[in-house]
Order: C-alpha cells, then sequence, then structure tokens
C-alpha cells in the first residue's frame, strides 16, 4: 500500500479522498493556490504545499508544480479527484515517470476516452450503442449537411475534446446548420484548443444514464448500478438519483453486461463511468469518463462501498477481491449540487458565507468544504457543497431530502438551494418522468426560486 497521497485537487472532493486516505492509516497531502490558503481542505490537511497563485494555469494545472510537491513531501501516489488534470494524459505519464502511481486508468485509456471520436469508435468496435451520427470526425461544413440529411434533423455537433457541456450546438433544420457548426468548432477551439467536431441525432427526450464501474486491469470488472443525471441546465447536472426511476432491474442487468464485457476486453483499470442517453427502451453511449464523478456518493450510498477507497486499491496493485454477484444495490439515493450562484441567471456569484449549517440525520451526507466565515473565491468552479440523501426508497428519500434541504443554511452568497427545494416539490419530479429537457422548461415557465 502507498505511505502517502498527494491530492490533486481542492474543495469537497480533496476533503472527500483525504478522509479516504485517513480511514486507510495513509497519510495525504494538500496542494492549494494563494487564494485557497485558508480552506477547509488545507485546514484539515496532513501537510500542505502552496503550489501556486489563484489562476488554475498557475496552480491547479500546473503540472510541474504539483509534481514537485510531491516528490519533496516523499508521497508515492497521486489522486487528481475531477476535473483539473484528472482526465489528462500527459499528466499521468508524467507522474508514471517519476515513480508515482497515478490514481486511475492507464494513460493509454485516458487518452482514448478523452477525444469522444475515438471513445464512440472503440465502443462500436466493442459492440455497445451509441447514438446514430456522423462515422468519426465531420471535415467540412458540406459534410455535416450530408450526415444531418442522412440522420435526421435536429442533430447536435460536438466537440471531440468536449467536457462540461462546452462546444455542443443543436441545428433544428437545414437554415442552421451551418452557425452550429461553426460556433460548436469556435467554442471547442477557444475552450480546449481543438476544433475537431462530429455530428449526433439530436434526441428529443432522452434520460441522462450512466454506469459505475471498477475494474482490477487483471481482468475483473463490476458494475454498481446506474445514476440518472436527467435533471441539467446547460447540460450540466444539477441533481442525481441512484438508481434511475425509469430503468427495471433487466435493463440495469443488459446495460452492466454490455458495458463489463467492454471494458474487460480493452483491459481497463480503476474507477469509471459510461455515459448513455436512454429513450424509448434504447440506450445510446455518448462518452466514457476516465475518473471519480461529482455525483460518486449516491452510487456509495446504494451500493455500501467507498469508492475512492475503492481506487487507492486498485492502484496500489490489490485485485479487486469481489465480483458482481458479491454487489447488492440497496434503497434510492440522491444527490443536489448546491452551487453558488445567482438562482436566475445560474452565473456563479462568489462572495464570503456569514453563517452555515449543514443538515444530518440518518441517511444524510454533506460532502462540502465550506464553513462560516470562509470564502468562495471567483476562480473556481462554483459547486460548494454535495447533499446527498439515502433511504429505503424514492418516495422516502424525497422526503428526507425535503427535510435536509430545509436545515441547510448558507448565509452571505446566493446558491442553489431554493431551486432544490422547488424542483422536488413538482409533481412531475416526484413521478420521476422528467428527460434532460425538463429543468430547463421548469425553469423557464415562471419557476425560478426567490434569490
Ligand atoms: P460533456 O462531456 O460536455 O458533458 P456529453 O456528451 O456528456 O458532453 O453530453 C452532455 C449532455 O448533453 C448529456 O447529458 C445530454 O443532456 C446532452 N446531450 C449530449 N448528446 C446528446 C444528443 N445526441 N441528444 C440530446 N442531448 C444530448
Amino acid at each position: 500500500m502507498f505511505h502517502k497521497v498527494l491530492i490533486a485537487n481542492r474543495g469537497e472532493i480533496a476533503l472527500r479522498i483525504q478522509r479516504a486516505c485517513r480511514e486507510m492509516g495513509i497519510p495525504s497531502v494538500a496542494v492549494h493556490s494563494t487564494a485557497d490558503a485558508e480552506a477547509m481542505h488545507v485546514r484539515l490537511a496532513d501537510e500542505s504545499v502552496c503550489i501556486g497563485p489563484a489562476p488554475v494555469r498557475e496552480s491547479y494545472l500546473n503540472m510541474p508544480s504539483i509534481l514537485s510537491a510531491a516528490l519533496i513531501t516523499g508521497a508515492d501516489a497521486i489522486h487528481p479527484g475531477y476535473g483539473f488534470l484528472s482526465e489528462n494524459a500527459d499528466f499521468a505519464e508524467m507522474v508514471e515517470a517519476h515513480g508515482l502511481a497515478f490514481i486511475g486508468p492507464a494513460p493509454e485509456h485516458i487518452r482514448m476516452m478523452g477525444d469522444k471520436i475515438a471513445a464512440k469508435t472503440t465502443m462500436a468496435r466493442l459492440k455497445v450503442p451509441l447514438v446514430p451520427g456522423s462515422d468519426g470526425e465531420v471535415q467540412s461544413l458540406e459534410e455535416a449537411r450530408a450526415v444531418a440529411a442522412s440522420v435526421g434533423y435536429p442533430v447536435l455537433v460536438k466537440a471531440a475534446a468536449g467536457g462540461g457541456g462546452r462546444g455542443m450546438k443543436v441545428a433544428t433544420d437545414p437554415a442552421g446548420i451551418e452557425e452550429a457548426w461553426r460556433v460548436a468548432r469556435a467554442e471547442a477551439k477557444a475552450a480546449f484548443g481543438n476544433d475537431a467536431v462530429y455530428l449526433e441525432k439530436y434526441l428529443d427526450r432522452p434520460r441522462h444514464i450512466e454506469l459505475q464501474v471498477l475494474a482490477d486491469g487483471e481482468g475483473d470488472v463490476v458494475h454498481f448500478g446506474e445514476r440518472d443525471c436527467s435533471l441539467q441546465r446547460r447540460h450540466q447536472k444539477l441533481l442525481e438519483e441512484a438508481g434511475s426511476p425509469a430503468l427495471t432491474p433487466a435493463e440495469r442487468e443488459r446495460l452492466g453486461a454490455v458495458v463489463t464485457a467492454a471494458l474487460r476486453e480493452i483491459g481497463y483499470r480503476n474507477a469509471g463511468t459510461l455515459e448513455f442517453l436512454y429513450q424509448d427502451g434504447q440506450f445510446a453511449f455518448i462518452e466514457m469518463n476516465t475518473r471519480l464523478q461529482v455525483e460518486h456518493p449516491v452510487t456509495e450510498m446504494v451500493a455500501g462501498v467507498d469508492l475512492v477507497r475503492e481506487q487507492i486499491r486498485i492502484a496500489a496493485g490489490e485485485p479487486l477481491g469481489y465480483g458482481q454477484a458479491d454487489i447488492r444495490l440497496s434503497g434510492h439515493a440522491i444527490e443536489c449540487r448546491i452551487n453558488a450562484e445567482d438562482p436566475e441567471t445560474f452565473l456563479p456569484v462568489p462572495g464570503r458565507v456569514s453563517a452555515y449549517h449543514a443538515p444530518g440525520g440518518l441517511g444524510v451526507r454533506v460532502d462540502s468544504a465550506l464553513y462560516a466565515g470562509c470564502e468562495v473565491p471567483p476562480y473556481y468552479d462554483s459547486m460548494v457543497a454535495k447533499l446527498i440523501v439515502h433511504a429505503p426508497d424514492r418516495p422516502a428519500a424525497i422526503a428526507r431530502l425535503r427535510r435536509a434541504l430545509d436545515e441547510f443554511a448558507v448565509i452571505g452568497i446566493k446558491t442553489t438551494l431554493p431551486l432544490h427545494r422547488r424542483i422536488i416539490d413538482d409533481p412531475e419530479f416526484q413521478a420521476g418522468t422528467y428527460t434532460i429537457h425538463w429543468l430547463e422548461k421548469f425553469v423557464g415557465r415562471g419557476n425560478p426560486p426567490p434569490a
């Protein structure tokens, strides 16, 4: 097992990983920018290193600085969390080249899945169903027109290097394809430095359903059921559930069998999530994330597993030690992302938290680095807390969530808490019939929460 783990992240996920290390008896090292010197992940750390100024390029994305921090403190492994360097194959390679373990997949798999076109090509070869669309990259506007005509409008132009919902544009008819093509490419170039795009049929009422997997790279691959992440705005998730209100046990099993067979075939190692759109009883793969996801806690709650601990064990070379038959899913879990943002415009609103009270009680978990008096800096992601509840069934989970949301107080900054309170009281949410387009309509039909 590792002697010391450096956590190359900040906020709630840095704390989450620190907690797993501590329970495993492994000392950990926190890194931070100058803006985060007083952050909770630093205050609770065994030791910490300042890796640069506030802008992410100079700190949390600064590979030489992070690697130096690991070498200076004698860490023998690095956990990247999510975001930042977690899906950077060059960083994983650099870590390994310096004799440290990267707590994540092999660089070749990060690279393969980081290019969404390569990911889709690989999944097609492994008999995983895809969203209909272009066969690889679309090289010209003429080709985009031809593909759109053959799959049928509406279509989505998507960036090969896309992430976080950026570089994605819909064309509803032939008149809109030129603009979608131009804007998606420009956005992709600006955000990712790569303007390669591909085309997909734009599904009108899908759910976003993703499968959590763990693999030890030695042939053992298991899944922990699905998460339903259909509640999104601007293609970004806001509330996630495990399991999906829409899936039958037979469908879960069918999807799990396809996915685990595919990952076994490519020799995948560590944690991963395969994302699908699900409509009319059909699954269609959209992408794979080769890292821990923000919403992993809902899976942990229903499966009774510590996914970060499993990631660390696998990276240290331990076999999985259990099979699919050993995995039991029980009850229902829901996660709300609490973002420091204006509830009407969804724009980030940083500031100082003057008072803070987190809910508690049976089946309630809060993953957050907030504390009374802390400063939410403007430089980083606006998500400041995750509220997760677990109960024997979905109605009980919603009742528990309502109770926990009412207890939750974050004073001094605007957050998405009021929006969550309204969502869970909506009859369509309670019926579980929502699709990926539901939340934007909900907010748009005069339901923005009071500020
Ligand atoms: P990103 O990596 O930027 O998150 P994804 O490919 O995972 O991009 O898609 C993000 C979200 O965008 C999906 O969860 C879904 O809501 C929407 N989306 C993606 N592809 C399609 C599609 N073909 N049809 C309809 N919605 C889509």
